[in-house]
């Protein structure tokens, strides 16, 4: 087999495996959209049975003589074809892992866990989700074992969801954050706190999918290929450029809950919607990691979306949909989407206390994946870090360890890439500082120059650069926490005057 020949084979191959995902998507999607409950019965053996062929193909024989055709001639392929065939000797080691029978066996675990996580958290009832939970750990440190036995698995974890991350990078990172977050915290609890009635006045659903379309147009999503749906958690699952859909959950009395789910999702969607389209149906499609992924929804949720300016922009929108707003002024709004306080539910917590929600996580997992506790124990465990992190008692298991989804998906080393994308952007911020007057754009209401920005420097490479290359590429200079610190202390002193 010839290079020329191989790279053919390899695209025909990826786009056998497209076609599987977008099937295997859709079904998740539609699962968590509109499908009735008991469909994750039947919906569980389609799984089942396409990861199985997905499976097949990606380890097939032939599959692997492609890559083995590639890596011999690795001084000659351009480094598109070569970050390809990087990614791919990655995620065949994993996949090689564990024995066909295993992998089907995850997927459908994965189907199952999802639907006892949604049961459980609904009846607030952890003893549900308990033995889903055990099989989900033990698998994770399966693979863990498996794929990279010289690493701690806890490791493993973290750089599945960010490449290059590990446990010491984790710690000096949040020890970086605890320094300045803890005594900040303190300060703006020792301060007056903003006025939310404003946060609770009764706007209905039906005006609030009015307010989704809204934003959407603000940020600049196109509805031709973006959709919007509703779930009890909102995601964004993706495609190509051409299908990406974002979700969100309405609660009459707490319009921002959706207002900034539809900002965070629609963050996401932008940057799968800027990758370049050539890198479509190949594995260089999509964002590269969840930590640059969450730097965009984060980015938009909170640095844009919860700024003066685009908050000024959207009162006459807020007043007009829900005149019952219009008691109150956009500084009022403003205050009271910025107010800090610690509090239980991590999607809805303000930017200040936010890392100290990932680092409970982050607490918990790495206990859970070293085997230092059994998962009978862990909702006692969440509780204490609850109270020991922020100050809170946890009233119940709905509100508490059952609140997030990940888990039940196995994303277990997902959450830090929260707080490490919350940080890049705030770096990001003080690069387009330098360009435009950012503060005025949010204001106009048109954010192309800040789509632009983004667009070229990060979101039209896909998977095709590592996270590494991408920060240092938007941002000339090595990443630095201290300008995401310096951010939050002047965004709570023009929130609290502190
Ligand atoms: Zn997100």
């Amino acid at each position: 087999m010839t290079v020329q020949e191989a790279v053919n084979k390899l695209d025909e191959l990826e786009l056998k495996e497209f076609a599987l995902g977008h099937a295997m998507g859709i079904l998740s999607y539609d699962g968590a959209t509109a499908a009735p409950k008991k469909s994750y019965i039947p919906r569980g053996k389609t799984m089942g049975y396409l990861a199985g062929e997905a499976y097949k193909l990606t380890t097939d024989k032939s599959a692997v003589a492609i890559l083995d055709t590639l890596r011999s001639h690795a001084d000659e392929l351009d480094d598109n074809t070569l970050r390809r065939l990087e990614l791919r000797e990655k995620n065949l080691k994993e996949m090689r892992a564990v024995p066909i029978e295993q992998y089907v066996e995850y997927t459908e675990l994965m189907n199952e866990a999802d639907s006892a996580w949604h049961e459980a958290k609904e009846k607030s009832d952890y003893a549900i989700f308990e033995p889903y939970l055990r099989r989900v750990i033990d698998f994770t440190k399966l693979f863990a074992e498996k794929v990279n036995p010289d690493i701690a698995p806890y490791d493993y974890c973290l750089d599945k969801y960010e490449e290059g991350l590990n446990m010491q990078k984790a710690e000096a990172f949040f020890s970086a954050l605890r320094e300045r977050i803890v005594p900040l915290i303190a300060r703006v609890g020792a301060a007056e706190a903003p006025d939310e009635s404003v946060a609770k006045v009764l706007f209905p659903i039906e005006k609030q999918r009015a307010l989704s379309d809204i934003l959407m147009d603000k940020l600049g999503l196109p509805r031709d290929r973006c959709a919007i749906g509703e779930t009890e958690h909102p995601f964004t699952t993706n495609f190509t450029p051409d299908d990406v859909r974002i979700t969100t959950h309405y609660h009459e009395k707490a319009f921002l809950s959706s207002m900034y789910s539809v900002i965070h999702e629609g963050g996401h969607a932008l940057y799968e919607l800027g990758v370049d389209p050539k890198f479509s149906f190949t594995c260089l499609s999509g964002g590269v990691t969840m930590g640059i992924h969450e730097s965009q929804s984060r980015f938009f949720e909170n640095i844009v979306g919860r700024s003066r300016g685009f908050i000024d922009n959207l009162y006459p929108d807020l007043v007009r949909l829900c005149p019952e707003i219009g008691k109150y002024s956009a500084q009022d709004i403003y205050r009271a989407a910025n107010k800090a306080q610690p509090s239980l539910i991590r999607t809805e917590a303000d930017e200040v206390t936010y890392p100290l929600h990932i680092m409970v996580r982050y607490e918990m997992e790495k206990r859970m994946i070293n085997g230092e506790v059994n998962t009978a124990e862990l909702p006692e465990m969440w509780n204490a870090y609850y109270k020991e992190y922020l100050g809170v008692t946890v009233p119940n298991d709905r509100e508490g360890i059952l609140q997030d989804s990940h888990w039940s998906g196995a994303g277990i080393g997902y959450f830090p890439s929260y707080a490490l994308g919350s940080a890049y952007g705030a770096q990001y911020l003080a690069k387009m500082r330098e360009e435009m007057d950012f503060d005025a754009v949010v204001a106009s209401g048109d954010l192309a120059p800040i789509r632009a920005w983004l667009g070229e420097k990060i979101w039209q490479y896909g998977s095709s650069k590592s996270p590494d290359w991408i920060l240092k590429n938007a941002l000339g200079e090595p990443f630095d926490p201290g300008y995401y610190l310096d951010y939050l202390e002047n965004k709570m002193k023009d929130v609290y005057g502190i």
